[in-house]
């Protein structure tokens, strides 16, 4: 049996179409049929080469909602149930040990030895359809699957498996208390899921500051209280708003989407004293920022976290958050193509006309 699959060869080229030979499975391991394949940001920085992680030649996708086609002896769900054919699921994207210091210690997304899907994986090595830009992959023994009801649209769900998660992510580390002033600075689709943890936290007040505007209209319907159109305000007249509407103080909480240290350094600027900011954007190097290490840090008391990536609990979360707001989200996908025109999807996340892109199964 062979698997088509779209194969990033050469770094800004477009994906190579080939047919790859489903290998036998060994214990443990499952055969899925991909249903749907989000194409993200990351997929977009791996494609042009600005990523240090990507090994060529591989196949792209880390975000994958599929059917189980086939398992090899014994695999379980998180939830302990038989992971058995015909049945939908997502999955986390990252593959941990287990065993180390961090697995241990409930950080598993800092596991030394974690890697994941679509990502750290050429297709030179076994199981070869590690990636979900392909009609089957093949889940290692050690991937947390979850199963989930068939009546979902598999292309709305892809997204909690990456931004969502790692958005949840973000909001276990630091999550607002009820009333709480939050900032969320870019509106993609983690910008979005920030906004929905945010409301679901009860925050007070819920700012975004982006400059698309489909996007920030998603942010407004999603639950955001206030809309800062970066092409329409200064930073000057966007930190004025902030300080109005909280006595002067600044906001109790920003989290950072857009991964670039300029936003991260207006972010530091909008926080009040004691105040904390999460960076959930960096998914790749985007720069560095010079802090006055007394004034701007200590004396104001602030706390600056990094999120990176999700573990299993994380995509729990997420998944149940796209769930109960299901319709909402679906507004995400904005791009369905079919696995043949990959390029598309890319294309469209690059140019930044897509929220989401989604390769679905024809
Ligand atoms: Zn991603
Ligand atoms: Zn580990």
């Amino acid at each position: 049996m062979k698997s088509k699959a779209a194969v990033l060869r050469e770094f800004n080229a477009p994906l190579s179409l080939e047919e790859i030979e489903v290998p036998p499975l060994e214990q443990g391991e499952v055969l899925v049929t991909v249903e749907a394949a989000g194409v993200c940001g990351s997929d977009v920085h791996m494609w042009s080469g600005k990523d240090p992680r990507t090994p060529l030649p591989m196949i792209l996708g880390h975000e994958g909602v599929g059917r189980v086609e086939e398992v090899a002896g014994e695999k379980k769900y998180l939830s302990g149930e038989d992971v058995s054919s015909g049945d939908l699921i997502i999955w986390n994207r990252g593959v941990v040990c287990g065993e180390c210091y961090f697995c241990t210690r409930g950080e598993a997304s800092l596991c030394p030895s974690r890697w994941a899907y679509g990502i750290h994986r050429s297709i030179s090595e076994r199981p070869y359809l590690v990636g979900c830009y392909s009609e089957y992959i093949i889940l290692d023994r050690k991937t947390d699957i979850l199963k989930i009801e068939p009546e979902t649209d598999p292309a709305v769900l892809v997204s909690a498996s990456c931004s969502g998660a790692t958005t949840a992510h973000a909001f276990d580390i630091r999550s607002p208390q009820p009333g709480d002033t939050v900032v969320v600075q870019g509106p993609g689709p983690i910008g979005i899921f920030a906004v929905a943890f945010a409301v679901r936290s009860k925050a007070g007040r819920i700012i975004v500051i982006g400059g698309t505007e489909e996007r920030l209209t998603i942010c407004g319907d999603m639950g955001a209280t206030d809309i800062l159109d970066r092409h329409g305000l200064t930073k000057k007249q966007r930190y004025e708003h902030i300080m109005d509407i909280t006595e002067g103080r600044g906001a109790d909480i920003v989290y950072e989407c857009v991964g670039n240290s300029e936003v991260l350094e207006e972010g530091l600027s909008l926080l009040r004293r004691g105040g904390a900011l999460i960076t959930i954007g960096f998914g790749a190097p985007g720069g560095s920022v010079t802090i006055d290490c007394y004034k701007d840090l200590t004396v104001r008391n602030l706390s600056v976290y990094g999120a990176w990536v999700s573990d299993a609990e994380h995509l729990v979360k997420a998944l149940k958050l796209v769930r109960g707001r299901e319709e909402q989200f679906a507004r995400l996908v904005t791009h369905r193509v079919p696995l043949k025109e990959a390029d598309k999807g890319i294309r469209a996340m690059k140019k930044r006309e897509a929220i989401k892109a989604v390769l679905v199964r024809e």
